[in-house]
């Protein structure tokens, strides 16, 4: 048995990768990757960047996948079973990662979403987003590099966009082993990119925003803030670009303040407001320090939303971030009077949610308030979560309303 297996494993002319006894039963479940310290030894010699095999400690097939010595998710598999990793291969990823977009893309005024997210869509190391006419691409995993042509092409088929650009300038790709840099690929970058999101219109950078440019994993948790909002005293922070916050203000809030400590960002929100005519109260601060001043200004809202970037990017650094969580959640309660609803997200994927929650909730025990645990929601689907790989579940938005 062992030895059939090798033997065909060889057959398909790759290095093959063995993985340690214990690991192969995260792989049968889907998880994509192997770390370095999870092979017990190597057949051949695997280019960086090349195609491998991977087996298990007795020589079972596991999937095929690229391998890269400088990372230290040394091999990402393609594909668990067996099959050939082609052009073609890639190009149908792409393709069937535009198609399930058209559940977002199908949306009321919405012409912006994820188009492929790495792992999650069986295309490691590769993110694309679309904003209205422009598509961003990125490509952060070298074994992927040679087929970016394949990629852009297959993108250009499925969407048609206007303009599209390569933004391969993330600090990811130096780790990988890989130059930096960002071209247009096809068309014209136009100075400002308007885009819809639910119907709200919003001018965001492209090339020099955070992230590729806009925080899509949100839209839909923003279509859902709406219906809080009729009438309602709005504060957002953590506001990037004004996503909450304009939602708010479309869906007839009383008053919105968003709250951002970047001065692009806060001149990106009035930008916004402007599009679309409404007031929004823009405010460049740090949300600690603005939301522990308007307790004490005894200031109230009727719904506020709490969206940090991610406290945490390792496990190691869980109890502080759970003190940065808190410390804003406690904050936030003291401005909301009874029936005030709070939305409150954590980004890490280290923070796991029963303890986000459990951190949150436990701010209301201090406060001696009771709460009702409205809803426990995600990112948007566009950045689907695969079965087996829990890293590609990131974002927890927990939706409280205070009782008393
Ligand atoms: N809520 C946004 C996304 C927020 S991303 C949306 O729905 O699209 C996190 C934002 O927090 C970034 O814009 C960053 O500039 C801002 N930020 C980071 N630390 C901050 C702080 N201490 N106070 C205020 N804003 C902060």
């Amino acid at each position: 048995m062992e030895k059939r297996d090798c033997r065909e494993a060889g057959a398909e002319g790759m290095p093959v990768v063995h993985v340690i006894n214990g690991r192969q039963k995260k792989l049968l479940q889907g998880h994509p990757w192997v770390y370095g310290n999870e092979i017990e030894r190597i057949q051949g010699e695997p280019q960086d960047g090349g195609l491998v095999t991977v087996v298990d400690f007795r020589g079972r097939y596991m999937g095929a996948g690229f391998y890269n010595s400088r990372s230290l998710i040394t091999v990402r598999l393609l594909t668990h079973r067996r099959e050939e990793v082609t052009e073609a291969l890639i190009a149908a990823r792409v393709r069937e990662a535009c198609a399930y977009r058209r559940f977002v893309l199908e949306r009321p005024g919405t012409d912006c979403c994820r188009l492929i997210y790495g792992e999650a869509d069986r295309l490691p190391g590769v993110i694309c987003d679309r904003f209205g006419g422009v598509i961003v691409l990125q490509i952060l995993a070298l074994g992927m590099e040679r087929f970016t042509q394949t990629i852009a092409d297959t993108l250009m088929e499925c969407q048609r966009p206007d303009c599209l650009v390569l933004d391969n300038e993330d600090a990811i790709r130096k780790k990988e082993g890989m130059a930096c840099f960002s071209r247009v690929l096809y068309g014209e970058l136009p100075r400002e990119v308007l885009l819809q999101e639910n119907g709200v219109r919003f001018s965001v950078d492209v090339m020099h925003g955070q992230k590729t440019g806009c925080f899509l994993d949100q839209k839909d948790n923003h279509r859902f803030v709406q219906q809080f909002c009729h009438g309602a005293r709005v504060l957002d922070c953590f506001s990037y670009i004004g996503g909450f916050a304009l939602h708010a203000a479309l869906a007839g809030a009383s008053s919105v303040t968003a709250v951002d400590i970047s001065e692009a960002a806060v001149e990106r929100i009035k930008r916004n407001a402007g599009l679309n005519g409404v007031q929004v109260d823009a405010v460049c601060a740090n949300c600690f320090d603005y939301l522990r001043a308007q307790g004490k200004e005894k200031r109230r809202y009727d719904v506020v939303i709490l969206d940090p970037p991610a406290f945490t990017k390792a496990h190691a650094n869980m109890a502080s971030a759970c003190r940065g969580y808190k410390e804003i959640a406690l904050s936030a309660m003291r401005l909301l009077p009874a029936g005030g609803v709070l939305a409150t997200h954590s980004c890490s994927y280290h923070m796991p949610e029963d303890v986000f929650v459990s951190t949150v909730l436990s701010a209301a025990q201090d406060l001696h308030r009771q709460v009702r645990v409205m809803t426990l929601r995600r990112q948007d689907i566009d950045h689907p979560v695969l079965a087996g790989y829990p890293e590609s579940y990131y974002l927890k938005s927990l939706w409280l309303q205070m009782l008393d």
